[in-house]
């Protein structure tokens, strides 16, 4: 239609936006695995995590040009939910290789890049 454009996201944001998207795949993919959920089906645990960290995305101070969680200082989550999310990661991230590749090795360079940064700022620590 003539004059009616679509909202484009920004480009700072869409780290974020993309962020959305796959969390609940990642989760969904797990609890496949893991808990032999079926289609689009979630167990009830999955179900909470999935809520609960689309939540936590929503009101993330972190948004514009957004890092992984893995790597946030504040790190947000309550701690049962952390270790779940944690669990999610570990078991559905080698597994997004070969469906979102570009998520998948965005993730591996900045897991480099802040490994990187804390080395170096143990070493400015140790040099003071
Ligand atoms: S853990 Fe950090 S980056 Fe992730 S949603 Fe919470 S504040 Fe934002
Ligand atoms: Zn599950």
């Amino acid at each position: 239609m003539k004059g009616t454009k679509t909202q484009k996201t920004p480009k700072e944001l869409k780290a974020w936006e993309k962020e959305k998207k796959l969390i609940p795949v990642m989760i969904r993919k797990y609890c496949h695995g893991k808990h032999k959920a079926k289609g689009e089906e979630l167990c009830e645990e999955c179900r909470a995590l999935t809520e609960y960290a689309l939540f936590r995305l929503e009101k993330c101070p972190f948004k514009v040009n957004k890092k992984f969680c893995s790597f946030c200082r504040v790190h947000c989550y309550k701690p049962d939910m952390r270790e779940r999310i944690k669990d999610v990661m570990k078991w559905a991230g080698p597994r997004m290789i070969f469906t979102h590749p570009i998520f998948a090795f965005r993730h591996v360079f900045q897991m480099i890049g802040y490994k990187r940064k804390l080395r170096k700022e143990a070493k400015a620590k140790a040099n003071v």
